[in-house]
């Protein structure tokens, strides 16, 4: 439990990684703002949280809207307090290989990811820097490397680090740190799309993918959560512009 009460936003939370992350950050002593698109999803995440005891405030916007993020930002002013925690979670593929990629799904892929977390931050750092303290931790991927038929996600997943980076510097000077999180292989929604986009029944998709990861397991919603708890607990304030692998072996 935390000394100190925080108010957090985590994007992309109506499930996955965004919805574990608002479960261990709600754990962890912090109130949390959980936004995404999907309005029944999300209000079913605020409501598992409150069931566990959190304190928690459903916010539909889509974070690449600058009004609606503005609005989303006020809103959790308003309903919960300023925010000091910004978790940049909320993303899409539209996966293919380059000859066959439209400019739909560039667009669509580093919209979300891009201007998303762009807009975001740009909004909820005001309260951080009157406040003299934040952590702002933005999802990256091992796809951020290079993947097959992700050069849209890939192009999105490497420019969080350098916008992590970015800011990093200049934030820095206001009590604020960001960081990034490139997760690997993690069961979720999203994995279960790509298997079912690529024809491979899930059992054996995970299978083949697990067995390429070094720990021999999939990586779990909870060991993000896990990784985004240490990058804003009270005690990491000297930790800032790093990109954490958490992909069970050097890389997913
Ligand atoms: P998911 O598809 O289960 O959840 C993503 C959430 O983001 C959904 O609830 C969706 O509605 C929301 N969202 C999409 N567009 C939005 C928008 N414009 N505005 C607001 N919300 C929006 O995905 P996940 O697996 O939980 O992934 C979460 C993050 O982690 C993503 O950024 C993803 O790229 C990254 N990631 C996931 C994996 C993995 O293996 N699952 C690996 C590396 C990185």
């Amino acid at each position: 439990m935390s000394e100190t009460r925080r108010v957090a936003i985590i994007t992309g939370a109506a499930r996955g990684i965004g919805a574990a992350t608002a479960q261990r950050l709600a754990q962890d002593g912090h109130p949390v703002a959980v936004l995404d698109v999907d309005e029944a999803a999300v209000n079913a995440t605020a409501e598992a949280v409150i069931a566990q005891g959190g304190q928690a405030l459903a916010v539909t916007a889509d974070v690449s809207d600058a009004a609606a993020v503005e609005a989303a930002v006020e809103r959790v002013v308003d309903k919960l307090g300023a925010p000091s925690i910004l978790v940049n979670n909320a993303g899409i593929t539209r996966d293919n290989l380059l000859f066959k990629m439209s400019e739909d799904d560039w667009d669509a892929v580093l919209t979300v990811h891009l201007r998303g977390s762009f807009l975001m931050t740009r909004a909820a750092q005001r309260h951080m820097v009157d406040a003299g303290w934040g952590r702002i931790v933005n999802l990256s991927s091992t796809s951020a490397l290079g993947n097959r038929g992700q050069a849209n996600y890939s192009a999105a997943k490497a420019g969080m680090q350098g916008f992590t980076k970015s800011l990093a510097l200049e934030l820095g000077r206001f009590g604020i740190t960001a960081n990034c999180i490139a997760p690997g292989f993690i069961s979720s929604e999203m994995t279960k799309a790509t298997a079912k986009r690529l024809g491979v029944p899930w059992e054996k998709y995970e299978q083949d993918r697990v067995s390429a990861i070094p720990v021999l397991r999939a990586g779990q919603t909870e060991d993000i959560a896990h990784a985004v708890s240490f990058f804003v607990d009270e005690r990491s304030g000297f930790i800032s512009g790093q990109v954490l692998y958490v992909a069970g072996g050097p890389r997913g």
